[in-house]
């Protein structure tokens, strides 16, 4: 079976796994936590970074930070996975859900600044949508597949609007914009090291920042809002630690994000020359300006809808292939079918269901990568 995305943990994991053994710092406590903070700050261009459980609870946590709370509305694009609006919803906050670009697949900057401008007003110095009186309180792009989208545009809006950027890079570490990195480009940027993503911790997340009141908030709400060694807290706080144990898995598969960013990119060039001439299928975009970190590679099928896509996978699954659709947009789930929509979200309904994912890790050979693409010719 050539798998859709499993990690590669060849290097230091299972010496610094033993090392929490050894040492029993299995919990929360132990230095790979400390370490893992460092190194994905570093990483990303950011002062500051927080360790959380999840890439989801990383989004919660960086939302409270920036006070956002019950009723407020959160700017996503609906094309995205369902954990963005999901970390607004636990706020008791609510999506409002935006179209991306064709090109990049991310928000679309001018659909954002149409939107705000004619839908918001600002009433005693906050900023209000006209439709539900809710206050709008940040934007949050995504970086869809380590792709990034217009963000000049996006934080000279966010200043006119007062709104801070809080941007869903789960799966963008290691990508670049205009010479930037990932972490240098919103006011706070949260990653998951889910199994699937291109550097995992088992399970785990990250918040990075330059803002070292929102990194300490940050820290202070994820590790259960406690005060004193003793048993005092000062507000509602969550347990979204990370492990000493996922945090060595973590910083073991951070020392080589070069390598899997990478790999990763040749996989993506890989498949769009091996598929270029093909009938049938168009490419995964490949962006000017951009280091993507193109975690999924794959095609789209610009006659593709569900269960043909489906049906693909399945006989791809026969030949030893594990392939997948990608994500269904938030305005078409079943909890957010009342959500707060932009105008149009054409884009997103013209592409989401032609995109299939196709085998990705980081342990892929160009051999593997040929047998897909000649069982995709094939059957197409
Ligand atoms: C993976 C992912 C998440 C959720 O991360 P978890 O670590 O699984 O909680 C959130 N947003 C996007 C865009 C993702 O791809």
């Amino acid at each position: 079976m050539i798998s859709l995305a499993i990690p590669d943990l060849s290097g230091n994991e299972r010496k610094y796994l033993n090392e929490c053994i050894d040492t029993t710092f299995v919990s929360s406590v132990g230095p790979f936590v400390e370490r893992l903070e460092k190194m994905v700050a570093e990483i990303a261009g950011c002062k500051c970074g927080v360790a959380t459980s999840s890439g989801t609870t990383g989004l919660h946590t960086a939302l409270v930070s920036y006070g956002i709370g019950r009723d407020d509305l959160v700017i996503i694009p609906s094309f995205t996975f369902i954990a963005t609006a999901n970390a607004i919803s636990h706020c008791g906050a609510v999506p409002w859900l935006m179209d991306i670009d064709p090109v990049t697949w991310t928000l679309s900057a001018n659909q954002l600044r149409t939107e705000l401008y004619d839908n918001t007003e600002t009433q005693d110095g906050q900023l209000i949508h006209k439709g539900t009186g809710r206050r709008v309180a940040a934007i949050m792009p995504v970086y869809t597949l380590g792709n990034i989208p217009d963000m000049d545009s996006i934080v000279n809006i966010s200043r006119d609007y007062n709104l801070p950027v809080i941007a869903d890079a789960a799966a963008a570490i290691g990508a670049e914009y205009k010479g930037k990195k990932v972490g240098e480009l919103a006011d706070c940027t949260v990653f998951s090291f889910n199994g699937n993503k291109t550097v995992t911790s088992g399970g785990g997340g990250a918040m990075v920042t330059d803002n070292e009141e929102i990194a300490k908030r940050g820290k202070h709400i994820s590790t259960t809002a406690r005060i004193s060694t003793e048993y005092d807290f000062d507000m509602v706080g969550y347990n979204y630690r990370m492990t000493n144990i996922q945090a060595a898995i973590g910083c073991a598969q951070l020392e080589r994000v070069e390598e899997f960013v990478n790999k990763k990119r040749h996989i993506r060039e890989t498949y769009n020359s091996l598929l270029s001439e093909c009938d049938g299928v168009s490419l995964f975009p490949e962006l000017e300006n951009t280091r993507s970190s193109c975690w999924f590679s794959g095609v789209v099928i610009p006659d593709g809808n569900p269960d043909k896509l489906r049906e693909i996978c399945v006989i791809l699954k026969e030949k030893g292939i594990e392939a997948r659709t990608f994500w269904k947009p938030i305005h078409l789930q079943k909890p957010y079918e009342h959500a707060i929509c932009a105008k149009t979200l054409e884009q997103t309904e013209n592409v989401w269901d032609k995109i299939l994912t196709l085998p990705c890790s980081t342990s892929i050979t160009d051999e593997e990568i040929e047998i897909v693409t000649n069982t995709l010719k094939e059957l197409l």
